[in-house]
């Protein structure tokens, strides 16, 4: 049976993605206990996702996976795109990331908060080859925070193709049907059958 080592110590992440590989005869492991934070040093999502996975794969001797996710608002050219998880600064909150995307879109107009979400999902093998998939959901940024579900930017994201609910008003299973994440996933799921 295929191994594949994850390289997120997230739990719920670590559940989505067993969750969607179940059933395609891949062994998913953990995150190799003591392995150190890999510093997110490249200036894009792939860069990112590719220098985890290979650092996982090097340690764990086996096929590693590693994601990396970022919001793109238009009107503020892509910000806060690969930096969104410390948009507001080191150590920053999710409702601080929020609050600063708001401040910095505030007197845009419904029609020019244009934004989408990306993740990037990256494969890497012990000898350092790599590949990766990803997936997008496009939609615009809320004029408040709405919602209690989803977590980061879920509370202002409203996606194009729904009823003007944002991402935080949705069930977890509705959001894994259109979501970047998930899309990235059966992505991944693609590539592994072939
Ligand atoms: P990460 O790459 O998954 O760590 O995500 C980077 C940043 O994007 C963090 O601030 C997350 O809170 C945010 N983020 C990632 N995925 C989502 C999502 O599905 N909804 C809202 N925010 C997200």
């Amino acid at each position: 049976m295929r191994r594949l080592v994850l390289a997120t110590a997230n739990a719920h992440k670590a559940a989505e993605m067993r969750a969607v590989l179940a059933g395609l005869g891949v062994e998913v492991e953990a995150r190799p206990e003591g392995l150190g934070e890999v510093d997110e040093v490249e200036d894009t999502l792939e860069g990112n996702a590719l220098l985890k996975a290979r650092a996982v794969a090097a340690v764990a001797g086996t096929t590693a996976v590693a994601d990396d996710t970022g919001l793109f608002v238009d009107a503020l050219d892509g910000r806060p795109g690969v930096y969104s998880a410390r948009y507001a600064g080191p150590g920053s909150s999710d409702a601080d990331n929020v609050a600063r995307v708001l401040a910095e879109l505030d007197g845009v107009a419904p029609a020019s908060r244009g934004a989408r979400f990306r993740t990037v999902i990256a494969l890497a093998e012990p000898d350092g080859t790599a590949r990766w998939v990803d997936g997008v959901l496009e939609g615009r940024i809320a004029l408040a925070p709405r919602g209690e579900n989803g977590f980061g930017y879920d509370v202002v994201f409203i996606p194009s193709d729904l009823g003007g609910e944002t991402l935080a008003e949705l069930s977890p299973e509705q959001k894994n049907a259109i979501s970047h994440r998930g899309r990235a996933l059966r992505a991944l799921a693609e590539l592994l059958r072939r």
